[in-house]
């Protein structure tokens, strides 16, 4: 890797989510990606890998697809750019904004673009902020998060975001951020504790967070539908019922993050209505495009309509867009993703072969010594690795479980992902992925499985 290009990212270039130092020490070398088809992504030295994560959990119709290439070289040539402010649109944009509605929910009214997951997060607690500040109650400000619920890196989805290293050494989390129970049964503290039992308990532990802080002080409650970036856990049975009840009763909305889940990952168009969701805002991105152009979106429901309406016949027009917002090219790559999505029957494939995936990785390690729970939904699996199963003693995070067995895979050209807290290994592959790939990532994870906890 000691050639120009090595040595150009090494004086120049910034990673993102990276540990700066040690990659300036040369300790971890960058692989540049050259090409990719399907589910399989090649680096310039030639080396072929099977991406059974899809980029970030994004490039959900597959690599290559020649029909959104086209469609975004279309729109470039046709027109670029144009903005969307004060009563302009593109065809593009305002197809895409059709094809979203159409998908969504009956109670979701309008969808707002912007570029990526944070700036959508972003944008839902300003028009919250905005929504209560019309509704004349500007106390009503705070919003709920999970731990280890990830819902981006700003100043304000930081703080939403509930692992810690997205908040030391950056002040956060913000004022106005407060964190509630993960969902996460399989770490539960009492052993003896059932999945009702620990529903139970995450409902109470909210309840006592919005009695101290005062249900007059709180918004929203945002979520992902499954926990995703902090370890894909699914929720236990009934959670988002009993969740939902409390925030109905006290009068706070619900922000369903669908970045990960929407537009088929859980074998369904959204997750929310997957687990009987009834969200007053859903974030997109990701899936939207697949991840060939940048665009995300925030789909607001009627009741939110409403109020923001009225507030702009009050005070002008939203002081809220970007340059970007609606950008011609990602609507272009959404419209072209959307109708592949349909087309080629691609989340139901996700739903199928995403179950497939989960059954034999549980057929394959579910009884292993180290493994303490396998887990998913959709095309959506993990697998936890504990010291020991029975007591669910856990690895020291020093000992790096997680990350040593995604390498000893990715030794044999499958990438998984160690995901940032706990020794779990992720999988959320491309919705394309046949029943031979993942019969390919179940038996190399074996492979790396016991080359770790044997050599
Ligand atoms: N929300 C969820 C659920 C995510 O998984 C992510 C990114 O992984 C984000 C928001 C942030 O999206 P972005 O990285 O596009 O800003």
């Amino acid at each position: 890797h000691n050639d120009q290009l090595s040595q150009w990212d090494r004086e120049n270039f910034f990673h993102p989510s990276t540990h700066l130092a040690q990659h300036a020490r040369g300790e971890t070398a960058t692989r540049i990606i050259r090409t990719a088809s399907g589910c399989h992504i090649e680096d310039r030295e030639g080396n072929k890998l099977l991406d059974a994560f899809a980029g970030l959990y994004c490039v959900n119709v597959g690599y290559g697809r020649q029909e959104i290439a086209e469609a975004i070289a279309d729109q470039a040539r046709e027109l670029a750019y144009y903005h969307a402010y004060v009563g302009h649109g593109t065809e593009a944009s305002v197809t895409l904004s059709k094809m979203i509605l159409d998908r969504a929910p009956d109670h979701m009214s309008k969808v707002y673009f912007g570029l990526g997951g944070s700036d959508a997060n972003e944008t839902n607690v300003k028009l919250i902020w905005y929504y209560n500040n019309i509704l004349g109650r500007p106390e009503k400000k705070k919003i709920i998060s999970r731990w280890r619920g990830y819902h981006g890196s700003g100043l304000v989805t930081g703080s939403l975001t509930g692992l810690e290293l997205f908040h030391k050494k950056f002040d956060l989390p913000l004022a106005q951020v407060i964190h509630t129970d993960a969902p996460y049964y399989f770490r539960r503290t009492d052993a003896a504790q059932s999945e009702d039992q620990f529903v139970a308990q995450c409902v109470a532990s909210l309840e006592e967070l919005i009695a101290r802080e005062g249900a007059d002080t709180i918004a929203a409650f945002i979520g992902e539908p499954v926990l995703g970036t902090g370890g894909i856990v699914p929720p236990p049975a009934g959670y988002w019922d009993a969740i939902q009840a409390v925030l109905r009763k006290h009068d706070i909305l619900l922000v369903a993050d669908e970045v990960v889940t929407g537009f088929g990952r859980l074998g369904t168009m959204f997750g929310s209505t997957h687990y009987g969701m009834t969200p007053d805002i859903i974030t997109i991105a990701k899936g939207l495009t697949s991840a060939y152009a940048p665009l995300s979106g925030s789909i607001v429901s009627d009741k939110i309509w409403k109020v923001l309406e009225q507030g702009t016949d009050e005070n002008g027009p939203i002081g809220h867009g970007w340059t970007y917002s609606a950008h011609p090219i990602g609507a272009a790559a959404g419209v072209a993703n959307l109708k592949l999505l349909d087309d080629l029957n691609l989340i139901s494939n996700a739903g199928s072969v995403g179950a497939y995936l989960n059954q034999t990785m549980q057929e394959a390690l579910g009884d292993h010594p180290h493994v303490g729970e396998i887990r998913g939904e959709g095309m959506l699996c993990a697998v936890e690795f504990v010291k020991d199963r029975d007591s669910r003693t856990f690895f020291d995070a020093n000992d790096k479980i997680g990350p040593q067995i995604a390498a000893a895979l990715l030794a044999q050209g499958v990438i998984g992902r160690a995901m940032p807290q706990g020794d779990i290994l992720g999988f959320a592959p491309p919705f394309c992925l046949t029943k031979a790939e993942a019969d390919e990532v179940v038996a190399k994870t074996v492979t790396a499985v016991n080359t770790v906890f044997q050599g």
